[in-house]
């Protein structure tokens, strides 16, 4: 064996007892390199090397099933991201499909570990589950067809005459009743935007009501059939959804905000997925309550 061969096992043989050392049990990080307090969800989830994940699989901007299978959008990598700092690369995740109705029950449920999914913080949610964030705040604003120049706002579904749209299970769904004459006859509701954007431009309903964000995806796919109005009339702080009593969890993912707001992972998020559509945020002050 010459002297630089030698040299060369002597050194891959320090480097694997280094490597040893580092992702061995000396760390209990699991080889991730990252190490949490035992018995935490963290603790488990980086240990499995998975997570499950709940998002949208039709909203474009924010989490939208591309033909590889692999949802995209600003709440996927915000997911991407939460799964980075426990130690889980991206194709470990295992992302799942939460339509609005069913975001609280796959969190009870365990069907998800966390849902990050255009998800409004609210106190009757807040009833079954817990959230951790806000990452962005959103407004419930109103889309029409492009030539429609007849629905200017909420107030004018007050007559009576005009549909409108929204999903089973949401905040805009709720909030739309208020401006209704007959919530019967002048709301639909589907389980997923996308289906209300069809109703709308087949002339099914004369509008589709939710948060702006996610209208500005769907106007953005086709703007010459489709318009805002771009007065949004309510907050919607988008929250990202964890079991009821997993305070530790919750802060975890709250300081993980905390740090992306501030190292720049939170700002390309944005601009790699909504930034051409919208202006970028500046991350909000989370809620530690
Ligand atoms: N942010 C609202 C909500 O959580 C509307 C969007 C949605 O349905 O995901 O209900």
């Amino acid at each position: 064996m010459s002297l630089k061969r030698i040299a060369a096992v002597v050194l891959t043989g320090a480097l694997a007892l280094t490597g040893a050392a580092c992702g061995g049990d000396s760390d209990n990080s699991g080889g991730t390199g990252k190490t949490f307090e035992a018995g935490t969800t963290m603790d488990r989830l980086s240990k499995a090397q998975k997570i499950i994940i709940g998002t949208k699989f039709d909203q474009p901007l924010f989490g939208l099933k591309g033909l590889d299978g692999k949802p995209a959008g600003f709440d996927v990598e915000i997911g991407k991201i939460i799964a980075s700092e426990l130690g889980i690369p991206a194709d470990k995740i295992e992302w799942t499909e939460t339509k609005s109705a069913v975001r609280e029950e796959y969190i009870e449920q365990g069907k998800a570990d966390i849902v990050v999914a255009t998800y409004t913080i609210n106190d009757t949610r807040k009833q079954r589950i817990a959230f951790a964030g806000p990452y962005y705040v959103a407004g419930q604003d109103i889309m029409v067809r492009k030539d429609d120049a007849s629905i200017t706002g909420p107030d004018s579904f007050k007559d009576g005459t005009k549909k409108v749209c929204s999903v089973t299970g949401s905040t805009p769904a709720k909030k739309i009743e208020e401006y209704v004459k007959d919530k019967t006859t002048q709301i639909v509701l589907f389980g997923g935007y996308a289906q209300c954007v069809e109703a709308l431009k087949t002339s099914q309903v004369d509008a589709v009501t939710t948060d702006n964000v996610i209208l500005l995806g769907f106007v953005d796919q086709d703007p010459n059939a489709l318009k805002i109005l771009g007065a949004p009339f309510t907050q919607e702080p988008y929250g990202i959804g964890v079991k009821k009593d997993d305070t530790k969890f919750r802060a975890f993912i709250n300081d993980t905000l905390e740090k992306i707001y501030a190292d720049g992972r939170y700002a390309k998020a944005w601009s790699d997925t909504v930034g051409d559509v919208a202006p970028a945020p500046t991350g909000p002050a989370v809620n530690r309550y």
